[in-house]
């Protein structure tokens, strides 16, 4: 037990482990059971009871070379992600992730995972967006692991029964307040609030893993769940380090018009059709060799000019619509029953009949905590652009590798979590050692943590969080948008500054620690208010137009002077720095050789 120096005093329980990971999606728990497997002592921190991450609600499925539905090489998986990345991706990473996926998929299967099946016995595997054969040169891959529509669902159940069959210890609905970190820059733990019992308690660890997920809910309209309010990213750039290419925000073409929730990329993938009012294919002016399954970014762009040149559908002309009409009632309900489901629930259509009416809606962050592919965060230091933090480590949708550069290819992000929450264990077990004493933390060591609880708890504005929230995303929304232009973004940063500026003045009514859903949304809002600040600075800093990052006024490419990753970190007064570092524009082994630049066309 430890007292601190903040009044009023805290009492905090100390707890000490070899590792420990907070969050528990597909990332954190691939990593939890493969830290215990490898017998280092490991305990895994989660806002939520694990089965309820984010990652329970993909659907299309997980990419893999398997060549089970046809031609396929890990090498043609390679070349299509440095591709979609359009060409900001680390290609060393890329070259880990795509020829790693086929173990990671085969071990999934081995651990029970129910995928569904071919005629004779093998995973099914169905095409998705910018998946091709041959270099770009063949037809589409039919690359994707799908359990029907709810891989995400099938594959976070199995990883959590694995976890429990390993020692891991877990520490459910415990809310990671902020990392600790010692005078030379290392981590040396996180700071947690029990929410049900309002305790405090400190996790000392040779290591710690971030797997945090995404911070969709910094805007109006997303896919994501609620609790997508990237956490480990605040708690990042609180403890002063960089976050990467946050300007690289994706839109998914089909969320549900209104409701936002997804209908998965898998439903073109089985043969679904965009059409605009004058019910036109019209993807195949855009991308005519791929039509309906070109790149997500791609097919954003194109729906929002379907729709500004006047043919959207509706009373406000302002959606599109996703027709599966005609793929027949047995490929619906087997393929996807889900979706079936969610078209009847929340857009009140029965996709046997009518199409789905859909609008791109925010899915996913490219950029997050910057690390290199064992799950080691990096940062800039002097001219040492990989310089490692010492035991901190961040995996998923959290972390940026980078694999996904400036636009993710579907299906690449549920392999990214197995693939690097299994290579940040096995980086452990070679770099941790077992058992060993941890150094003494300075009596001041949670004082950061502690002021930054306390001010919220007793904070006494006028404004409630809520209300503050709704103006981040509404700013979010209507200005780091799918197009975007310098007027715009400059209305956008001064905005988006004061609404950082107004959360001085928020409003938390509930002063208790019990399951204070009002402290802990003001937590969260901090932590989103961050990252949208620097989202949209870094959007504005970038004067070029390349993957989700689409500029009317630089409507080019430009590798010259914009092949770089930002780097962007935020002060407490909300000041932003930006600084840069290289793409990797090489691959790990002679197998491959780096794709280098060209035009990005499909
Ligand atoms: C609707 C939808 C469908 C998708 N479909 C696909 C698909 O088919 N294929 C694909 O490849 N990708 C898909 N994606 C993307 C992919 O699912 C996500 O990027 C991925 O699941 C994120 O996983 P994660 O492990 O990084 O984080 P999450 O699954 O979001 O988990 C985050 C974890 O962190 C914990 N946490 C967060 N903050 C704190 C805190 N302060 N304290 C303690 N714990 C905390 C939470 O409790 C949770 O356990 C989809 C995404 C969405 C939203």
């Amino acid at each position: 037990m430890t007292a601190s120096s903040v009044k009023p005093a805290y009492k905090i329980t100390e707890h000490k482990y070899d590792m420990i990971v907070v969050g528990a999606g597909g990332a954190g728990l691939r990593a939890t059971f493969g830290l215990a497997q490898k017998g280092l002592n490991t305990a895994c921190i989660t806002k939520v009871f694990p089965t309820r991450s984010h990652t329970v609600a993909a659907q299309g499925g997980v990419a893999a070379a398997l060549a089970n539905m046809g031609e396929d090489d890990w090498r043609y998986h390679f070349y299509d992600t440095v591709k979609g990345s359009d060409w900001l991706g680390d290609q060393d990473a890329i070259e880990y992730m795509c020829r790693e996926a086929i173990p990671a998929i085969i071990e999934l299967e081995h651990y029970g995972v129910p995928f569904s099946r071919t005629e004779d016995g093998k995973i099914y595997q169905r095409p998705f967006g910018g998946m091709t054969t041959r270099y770009g040169e063949g037809p589409p891959a039919q690359r994707t692991c799908a359990a029907a529509d709810r891989t995400g669902h099938a594959i976070l159940h199995t990883l959590y029964q694995q976890s429990l069959a390993h020692d891991a210890q877990f520490f459910i609905e415990y809310f990671a307040l902020d990392l600790i970190m010692d005078d030379e820059g290392a981590c040396r733990g996180v700071l947690a609030l029990d929410m049900s019992t309002g305790e405090l308690h400190l996790f000392r660890a040779q290591g710690t893993v971030l797997a945090t997920g995404g911070y969709g809910r910094a805007y109006f309209s997303a896919t994501s769940a609620h609790t997508c309010t990237g956490d480990g990213g605040g708690m990042v750039l609180r403890a002063g380090l960089a976050m990467q290419d946050m300007e690289f925000v994706q839109f998914h073409p089909t969320g549900i018009y209104g409701a936002g929730c997804l209908i998965t990329e898998g439903v073109r993938g089985e043969g679904g059709i965009l059409r605009n009012s004058n019910g036109e294919r019209f993807m195949e002016r855009y991308a005519p060799s791929v039509k309906d399954l070109a790149p997500r970014d791609m097919v954003s762009r194109a729906m929002t000019m379907e729709i500004r040149e006047g043919r959207g559908v509706g009373e406000h002309k302002d959606h599109i619509l996703l027709d599966l009409t005609h793929l027949g009632p047995e490929v619906i309900h087997e393929k996807l029953p889900g979706i079936a489901e969610s078209a009847r629930i929340f857009a009140n259509v029965d996709v046997e009949k009518q199409p789905i009416p859909v609008l791109p809606t925010v899915h996913y962050n490219m950029g997050g905590i910057p690390t290199n592919y064992h799950g080691e965060v990096v940062q800039l230091r002097g001219d040492n652009p990989d310089a490692v933090v010492p035991g901190l480590y961040a995996i998923g949708e959290a972390a940026c590798v980078s694999v996904h550069g400036a636009n993710r290819l579907g299906s690449n992000s549920l392999l990214d979590l197995v693939v690097f929450g299994r290579a940040v264990a096995n980086r452990c077990a070679e770099t941790i050692v077992r058992n060993a004493p941890h150094k003494t933390l300075p009596a001041s060591a949670c004082d950061r943590a502690l002021a930054n609880l306390d001010r919220h708890r007793n904070a006494n504005g006028a404004t409630p969080t809520a209300n503050i929230r709704l103006d981040m995303q509404r700013t979010m929304q209507a200005d780091a948008a799918v197009f975007r232009t310098g007027e715009t973004l400059a209305q956008g940063t001064k905005k988006i500054r004061d609404v950082h500026a107004s959360f001085a003045d928020v409003k938390v009514t509930d002063r208790s620690l019990i399951w204070n859903s009002d402290l802990i949304e003001t937590l969260e809002l901090q932590n989103l208010l961050d990252q949208a600040v620097v989202t949209m600075v870094s959007a504005e800093n970038r004067k070029e137009s390349r993957g989700a990052h689409a500029r009317e006024d630089y409507p080019k490419r430009d590798d010259e002077n914009w092949m770089k990753h930002t780097l962007c970190s935020i002060d407490a007064a909300g000041n932003t720095k930006i600084e840069y570092r290289p793409v990797h524009m090489y691959t790990m082994s002679d197998e491959i050789k780096a794709v280098p630049p060209k035009a990005r066309v499909y």
